[in-house]
């Protein structure tokens, strides 16, 4: 019998998980029964201060096919990802949010898009910004123009976390042990056949958000250093380009002074002159400095999460 698991990141989701739970064990009763499938809930703690796992020892209580893992600290989605992916034993691995903003009553569609159609990641793509706020939705449109100028891996503007795939595609990401972990990027990286399955966003049926814009704003400057070294050349042209201009500007002064002699005048063009080549060597520096601290980390080879415990079954991999 083939095998669904499904990853939910939890941060802090008493509120919502409730229903979530409700929801998926409906659907996916329902899906065992018309295609004669196993399913396995893997619940995956990021380090909620709430009563979020407590909620999770009595789902394991009340329904076999639950498991969860609980981090030793909040080590962030993508992390909490990696861990789920990793502990999957399923066919397909689906990924979801437990506050139900990813409809489980796609799952059907997702299924049959890999087992019938061939593909080999089924992924839902939000058609419409609509309930987030403009500015958020404004940024986010702009990031996705910007990342795919300047990166090689598809960025898909929508896309979200909400995918099914297949064995090897999960192969595939687990792959990439990098530390620095940017999913909307790996998801592209490793290529596949994807089908994209339209879907309108609707709003969280219980608790806050943990993404604020700054936080988001954060994340998009990862996604752009993980997966393009653009910033970096630009930094070098910028470079380039000012020196082009400092020797120009050298040879007019030279001139200047030989034919109609030295003068004080020109004090605002210098101070301009200095605060804009200051910047910009400022910008160039922290450009570098930012890969250069990616790289630090990367070389570093912590473990991308570490577990504070989890349900009984594969205690053999207690850090990753
Ligand atoms: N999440 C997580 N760790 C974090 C932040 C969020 O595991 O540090 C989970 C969260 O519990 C939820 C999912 O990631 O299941 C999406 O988070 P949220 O709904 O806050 O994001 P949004 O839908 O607003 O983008
Ligand atoms: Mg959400």
């Amino acid at each position: 019998m083939e095998i669904i698991s499904v990853i939910i990141p939890c941060y802090n989701e008493e509120a919502a998980l409730p229903y979530f739970f409700k929801e998926i064990r409906k659907v996916s009763d329902n899906l065992s029964d018309t295609y004669n499938l196993c399913f396995e809930f893997i619940f995956v703690d990021d380090g909620s201060k709430d009563k979020t796992l407590s909620l999770l020892h009595q789902f394991v209580r009340e329904d076999q096919r639950t498991r969860y893992i609980s981090f030793s600290r909040n080590f962030g989605k993508e992390a909490a990802m990696y861990a789920g992916f990793f502990h999957a034993k399923g066919d397909y691995v689906v990924l979801m949010d437990a506050d139900l903003q990813h409809p489980p009553a796609m799952l059907e569609e997702m299924y049959l898009c890999i087992k019938q159609e061939a593909f080999d990641v089924a992924a839902a793509r939000r058609i419409s910004r609509k309930g987030d706020p403009p500015i958020r939705s404004f940024f986010a449109r702009r990031f996705y123009h910007l990342i795919n100028k300047i990166s090689k891996a598809e960025f898909v503007d929508g896309a979200s976390d909400f995918r099914m795939l297949s064995r090897k595609a999960v192969h595939a990401l687990l792959e990439i042990g990098e530390y620095n972990r940017f999913s909307k990027g790996i998801f592209g990286w490793i290529g596949f056949k994807t089908k994209w399955i339209p879907y309108e966003n609707v709003e969280r049926v219980a608790g806050e958000t943990n993404w604020s814009f700054g936080r988001l704003l954060l994340y998009s400057l990862d996604g752009i250093i993980a997966f393009s070294t653009a910033p970096l050349a630009i930094a070098s042209v910028v470079g380039i380009l000012f020196c082009l201009a400092a020797f120009i500007w050298m040879i007019v002064i030279v001139l200047r002074t030989l034919s109609w002699g030295e003068s004080v005048a020109g004090y605002p063009t210098l101070a301009c002159l200095l605060l804009l080549v200051g910047g910009s060597i400022q910008l160039s520096l922290g450009i570098i400095g930012q890969y250069l601290s990616k790289t630090y980390l990367e070389t570093k080879r912590r473990p991308i999460y570490i577990i504070g415990e989890m349900s009984e079954e594969s205690e053999d991999e207690e850090i990753h």
